[in-house]
């Protein structure tokens, strides 16, 4: 067996974040005023966010560089360790060769600090006092707690309810980070009482508990917002990930055929997979990148391309992406951090040019494959990476069938170790397939008043 550990020197650590814009051959939509539907300029989002990030939002540069004291942060956990899945490929018996780049390592146990850090970074030098934002499953919540207790940022965070109550320990760890939490719907703010006159055990979404949060930073001078996903930034600071794992490949001689990730608004999947991307884009490579989403939230694979709110009040811009409508509240599934009903800008505009792909998976098959994972290899996956994995033994049983050696890497984006209420139902038979209707999608869609894209 050759190396199955591939880690490289701190001094690998990215000195510059890549922007797939300037390589793309659709540039994304502009987003929108959500009341006279013009091109807004980067004064609307000025209350919002510190001038620096939405630069970056805006930038046509390739490389954006990584500023020091973000890299000195990112020593903590980075460079992330890549994996060759050896006991994963036996287990299926595959010619496929598997690798995973895993981000689980960082001190929220996702990918998320990898954006948290330069924004809590960007705000500080801004003199920006407080940050309020959303988490759905807790993931971002956390990353943001921690990397605004390192520069001294007062964080304030919208949990929606049904992960509040699901997930106390992730709360907590936010608490432990000097975060104030509050279950969203929340009567604090206009969006949420509006919420909660409507139905008072709303079980919340990350649509309004992102009203929530912009809510508050608009009222607040020395106060802004933070996104854990979707915007061109996030997707950006992102690509460490995918940066890195180029240079490991490279160590293991190796070059993919097939780069997975899970997908919730695209941050993970722009991650790793547009450094790559960006050699089909210069050098007419061909890897294919594919965007695993859940069956019971398929924007990708089943929403439409049109302009819509990334909130459910109506606080945020319109912005241009594939979408279920901003109406639309995804089962309670446990892959939390894939409950969102759109998807970013740029994503949204490879999927439709075809230089990207997606699938979608229900959590049984998920879960199966996630159980496959951490008998085989040992760490266990946070729910939405299970839906990476589900789509790499798919490929690398194809690959035995087709008798083609092919290389896979897959981005195993979190652990899952505050999910075992999860991996308890499942283990006791209890978990339920669940997939949305072709009639719940369509009344969700018919609610959407905003511009087509031609
Ligand atoms: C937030 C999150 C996701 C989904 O968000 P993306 O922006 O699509 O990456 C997926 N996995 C984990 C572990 C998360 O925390």
């Amino acid at each position: 067996m050759a190396q199955k550990k591939i880690n490289l020197p701190e001094s690998d650590i990215p000195e510059s974040w890549y922007n797939i814009v300037a390589d793309m051959p659709n540039k994304p939509l502009p987003p929108l005023h959500p009341g006279t539907h013009e091109p807004i300029g980067p004064e609307m989002l000025a209350p919002l966010f510190p001038m620096e990030l939405i630069k970056q939002e805006v930038t046509s540069d390739t490389w954006v560089p990584i500023p020091d004291e973000v890299r000195e942060v990112y020593k903590i956990w980075r460079p992330t360790p890549m994996f060759r899945a050896y006991g994963l490929e036996k287990l299926l018996d595959t010619p496929a060769k598997i690798y995973y780049k895993y981000e689980g390592v960082s001190p929220a146990g996702s990918h998320k600090p990898n954006t948290a850090v330069p924004q809590a970074y960007y705000n500080k030098q801004a003199g920006v006092k407080r940050i309020t934002t959303e988490t759905g499953a807790g993931q971002w919540g956390s990353a943001l707690s921690f990397a605004c207790q390192l520069f001294g940022i007062e964080c304030e965070v919208y949990m929606v309810r049904a992960s509040y109550d699901g997930k106390p320990y992730r709360k907590i760890m936010m608490n432990t980070w000097g975060a104030t939490v509050y279950p969203s719907p929340s009567e604090r703010t206009a969006a949420g009482r509006q919420i909660l006159s409507q139905n008072p055990h709303s079980p919340g979404s990350l649509g309004i508990a992102i009203s929530e949060a912009v809510e508050l930073a608009m009222q607040d001078d020395d106060t802004k917002y933070a996104l854990g996903s979707v915007l061109n930034h996030v997707l950006m600071h992102q690509t460490v990930i995918g940066l890195e794992a180029i240079k490991q490949l490279e160590l293991a001689g190796d070059f993919p055929d097939i780069v997975v990730a899970p997908f919730g608004g695209g941050s993970n999947f722009a991650g790793i997979a547009f450094p790559f991307l960006r050699h089909n884009l210069t050098e007419g490579k061909q890897v294919r990148c594919i965007a695993a989403e859940p069956a019971s939230c398929p924007k990708l694979t089943r929403g439409v391309f049109r302009y819509d709110l990334g909130d459910t009040i109506g606080m945020t811009p319109l912005l241009p992406m594939y979408t279920l409508g901003h109406n639309f509240i995804p089962a309670p599934i446990h892959a939390g951090g894939l409950r969102y009903h759109g998807a970013g800008a740029i994503v949204s505009q490879l999927l439709k040019d075809g230089l990207i792909e997606a699938q979608a998976f229900k959590q049984l098959e998920c879960f199966e494959a996630g159980i496959q994972f951490a008998r085989s290899e040992g760490i266990i996956p946070a729910p939405e990476a299970t839906h990476a994995i589900a789509t790499v033994i798919r490929e690398a049983k194809q690959a035995k069938e087709e008798g083609k050696a092919k290389t896979i890497l897959f981005n195993l984006c979190g652990h899952g170790h505050f999910d075992m209420g999860a991996y308890e139902q499942y283990l006791s038979g209890k978990l339920v397939e669940h997939e949305v209707t072709a009639e719940e999608i369509r009344e969700s869609l018919a609610e959407l008043n905003t511009p087509e894209i031609a």
